[in-house]
This record gives structure tokens, C-alpha cells and sequence, in this order.
């Protein structure tokens, strides 16, 4: 299917999934993960209309935002994010939302360029206690949320979940500790991001409340991983 029709299919999905959840579509973002896609195709979604765009390598990304500087593009890094290697992701993307420990965000904030308005972080929380290192825990999001968000170069938006697939009740979860964190809130209108939801359950995501989908599959088709390995 050409890039146009997936991406028309995908934005009529999340209107969909927005009416049905009384929502409305412009609190819900897109976010197009392009991960191990090449940068041409990023090129045509842009010419689509597509801002966002969400990526998980960080010397693929770094990669693309060199080839791609001629666009207005809003670079999320939604991968995993390791301690020695923040500083790429301070000098170059707009959106961080694999945080999930304070020396991450520390690190982020220092060395975020003074010339550049703050990065925008979400907290990644492990929703469903999956077996991974990934996400902090429940219980560790209020510590995190009042000293992240005391760091001078950040904007902690909300936080960031990916839940075992098709996992609704961790999108309720989430739903539930978003909007606990937002009620004890000191800016409770700084707190305005629940990214949840792929290309496999992004319309039960909506439902409970997501504001950023990040899909991939859905709209640049399947990955070749053997490329990135
Ligand atoms: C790859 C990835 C996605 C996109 O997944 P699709 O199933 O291809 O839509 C979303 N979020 C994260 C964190 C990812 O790593």
C-alpha cells in the first residue's frame, strides 16, 4: 500500500478511536516511528504532513537528523536510553520518553545546549511489572516526577508506557497513575502526556486516555530488523 493510504488509514483510525472515546483528535498526537526505515521515507510522510517522528537507535537517528536537517522535523527518542550515551540525545532531539531514573534526567539537563529550549521528557514507567529492565516502578514515579521536574532544562510532560501487547488493563493502569500524579500536580498543566499505544492496540490506548500513539508498522509496514543487528 503506498505511504499516503497507510498514513490516511492511520490518521482516520485515530479519529475513530478519538469519537468513540469522546476525545478530542487534537489531544491525541501522532507520533511516526521510523526506526530502521530510510530517511526518504521519512522525507514523504513529511511532505504528507507529518511532524513527529519517533526513533529508537541512537546512531540510525543520528544518522537521519543529519540527513533530514533541511525539515522542521520534532525528533523523539523513544528507545532505551543508556547512561553514557545522553548527550547525543540532548543535542538533538526535542522529546526523550525512555527516562526512568533520576541520573538519566540529571545528565539530560546538564548537558542539554544553552541555546535550545528544554527537552521534553516522559517518565517510562513498567506498567505491567514485565520482566525487563526497562521503566521505573509504580511506586517510584511520585519521587521521580518531583525531581525530574526540578531539573532546569527539562519539561517532564507525563510519562511513557509499553505494556505486554494488547494489555488494556495496563492502559487503564496507566490512565489511573497519569491522572494521580497530575491531581498532586504543582503545574498540573506541564503534566499534559500519556504516550501509550502502537500499531497493534493504539484504539484501546485512546480509549483510556492516551495522548500520544506511536506507530510504526502501521504506517511504514513491517521492519528489517537483520539490517540493525
Ligand atoms: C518500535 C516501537 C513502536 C512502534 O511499534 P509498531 O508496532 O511498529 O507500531 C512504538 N513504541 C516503541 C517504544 C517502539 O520501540
Amino acid at each position: 500500500m503506498p505511504l499516503s493510504k497507510q498514513y490516511q488509514t492511520v490518521c482516520q483510525q485515530i479519529a475513530d478511536a478519538c469519537q468513540q472515546a469522546g476525545c478530542e483528535i487534537e489531544n491525541v498526537q501522532l507520533l511516526a516511528v521510523s526506526k530502521t526505515h530510510p530517511s526518504d521515507r521519512i522525507r514523504a510522510l513529511y511532505d504528507l504532513g507529518q511532524r513527529a517522528f519517533g526513533e529508537n537507535y541512537l546512531q540510525e537517528s543520528l544518522d537521519k537528523i543529519q540527513q533530514l536537517k533541511d525539515l522542521d522535523i520534532e525528533w523523539h527518542f523513544i528507545g532505551h536510553v543508556q547512561r553514557n550515551k545522553t548527550k547525543p540525545l540532548a543535542e538533538n532531539f526535542a522529546w526523550v520518553h525512555g527516562v526512568d531514573r533520576l541520573i538519566i534526567a540529571q545528565r539530560l539537563s546538564q548537558q542539554r545546549p544553552s541555546d535550545m529550549p528544554a527537552l521534553n521528557i516522559c517518565l517510562q514507567v513498567n506498567i505491567d511489572g514485565q520482566d525487563t529492565k526497562d521503566g521505573c516502578s509504580p511506586q517510584e514515579v511520585a519521587d521521580l516526577v518531583r525531581e525530574i521536574s526540578a531539573l532546569e532544562n527539562l519539561k517532564l510532560r507525563g510519562l511513557m508506557v509499553i505494556p505486554a501487547p494488547n494489555n488494556v488493563q495496563a492502559f487503564a493502569d496507566a490512565q489511573v497513575l497519569f491522572q494521580h500524579v497530575k491531581a498532586h500536580h504543582q503545574q498540573p498543566e506541564h503534566w499534559d502526556t500519556l504516550s501509550m499505544g502502537m500499531s497493534s492496540d493504539m484504539a484501546d490506548a485512546i480509549q483510556a486516555g492516551s495522548t500520544m500513539v506511536r506507530v510504526g508498522t502501521a504506517l511504514f509496514g513491517a521492519r528489517d530488523y537483520g539490517k540493525n543487528t
